[in-house]
C-alpha cells in the first residue's frame, strides 16, 4: 500500500510515507477533518526530537509492553489516524498479545467507522492474522464522556485493565484513567493532557514506538514491569531531549 513515488533515500522519506498514508486514508473516508492538524502537531514535535527514538522513549515502550503482556484483559484502541498510519503494526501487536483491537474514534459517524473497519479487515486478511476487531457494535459507554465519544464494547475497552490508546485526546484519556485502568499513550507532545494524565506515555512517533515494542516482543524473553518507573521523569526527559536538540550544532 506504500507504493509511493518518493525515494527511500530521501531524508524526509519516513515523514513523506506517513503523509501519503494519511492521504490514502482521507480518500477512503477514514479521517475526521482535524486529522491533518493533529498529525501536523505531532510532526512538529518529532522534528524537535530529531525524528529518532530516544532512550527515555525506549524505556517507556518497554514498560508499556510489560504492562500489556502482564494484563488480564489488554486491549488496543485504534482511531482514524492510528488505522491510517499503523494498522499493520497494531494488528501484529494484538496478535502477539492475543488481545482485541477496538476501533474507537472521537468524531464517530457510521461512515467513518465502516471505512476504518473495512481497512483494518483488509490489512488483517493481507497479513493473515487471527485478531478480534471490535468497534462495529458498541454496547457500553465510558463513564464521564458525553454522546458518541463514550461508545465502546463491553468485552473490549470497558472490561480492559490495561489499554493502549495511541494519539488519544486528553478528555478520553482522563476518563479511562478515572475508570482505574492502566492507560498507555503514544504521543509526541510531552505537554499534552493525554501525555500528562496517562500511566505510561511513550514520547515517540507512533510507528517507531510500535516497532520498538514489536522488536522487543520478538527478542526479549522476559518482560518485567519496572516498579521504580517514574512517569514524570520520563516525560521531562522527552521534553529535555527536544530542548537539547535546539542547542546542538
Ligand atoms: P490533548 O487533548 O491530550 O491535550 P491535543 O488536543 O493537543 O492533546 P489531540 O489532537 O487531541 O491533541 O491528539 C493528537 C496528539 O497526537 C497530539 O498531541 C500530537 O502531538 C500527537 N501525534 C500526532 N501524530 C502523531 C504520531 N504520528 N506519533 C505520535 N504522536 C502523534
Ligand atoms: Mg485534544
Amino acid at each position: 500500500m506504500d507504493d509511493i513515488a518518493a525515494d527511500p533515500s530521501h531524508p524526509r522519506y519516513a515523514s513523506l510515507l506517513m503523509r501519503h498514508r494519511l492521504e490514502v486514508a482521507e480518500e477512503r473516508g477514514m479521517l475526521a477533518g482535524s486529522a491533518m492538524i493533529a498529525h501536523g502537531r505531532g510532526e512538529a514535535f518529532d522534528y524537535l526530537l530529531g525524528e529518532r527514538t530516544t532512550e527515555s522513549a525506549r524505556s517507556a515502550s518497554l514498560q508499556a509492553l510489560a504492562y500489556l503482556r502482564h494484563a488480564k484483559r489488554p486491549v488496543l484502541s485504534v482511531n482514524g489516524n492510528v488505522a491510517a498510519l499503523a494498522s499493520d503494526a497494531m494488528l501484529r501487536l494484538a496478535a502477539f498479545l492475543s488481545c482485541p483491537l477496538e476501533v474507537n474514534i472521537f468524531y464517530r459517524t457510521p461512515e467513518r467507522m465502516k471505512a476504518i473497519l473495512s481497512f483494518i479487515d483488509e490489512r488483517k486478511a493481507a497479513l493473515d492474522l487471527d485478531v478480534k476487531v471490535l468497534g462495529h457494535a458498541p454496547d457500553a459507554t465510558i463513564p464521564g464522556l458525553k454522546g458518541p465519544r463514550a461508545a465502546c464494547h463491553k468485552e473490549g475497552i470497558l472490561a480492559s485493565d490495561v489499554i493502549l490508546v495511541p494519539l488519544e485526546d486528553g478528555d478520553r484519556c482522563e476518563a479511562l484513567v478515572k475508570m482505574g485502568k492502566t492507560v498507555v499513550v503514544i504521543d509526541l507532545n510531552p505537554l499534552s493532557r493525554s501525555a500528562k494524565l496517562a500511566s505510561v506515555t511513550i514520547v515517540d512517533e507512533l510507528s517507531r514506538a510500535l516497532e520498538t515494542m514489536l522488536e522487543a516482543s520478538e527478542t526479549m524473553s522476559e518482560l518485567t514491569i519496572d516498579t521504580s518507573y517514574d512517569h514524570q521523569a520520563v516525560l521531562s526527559a522527552g521534553l529535555q531531549e527536544m530542548l537539547n536538540g535546539l542547542n546542538e550544532d
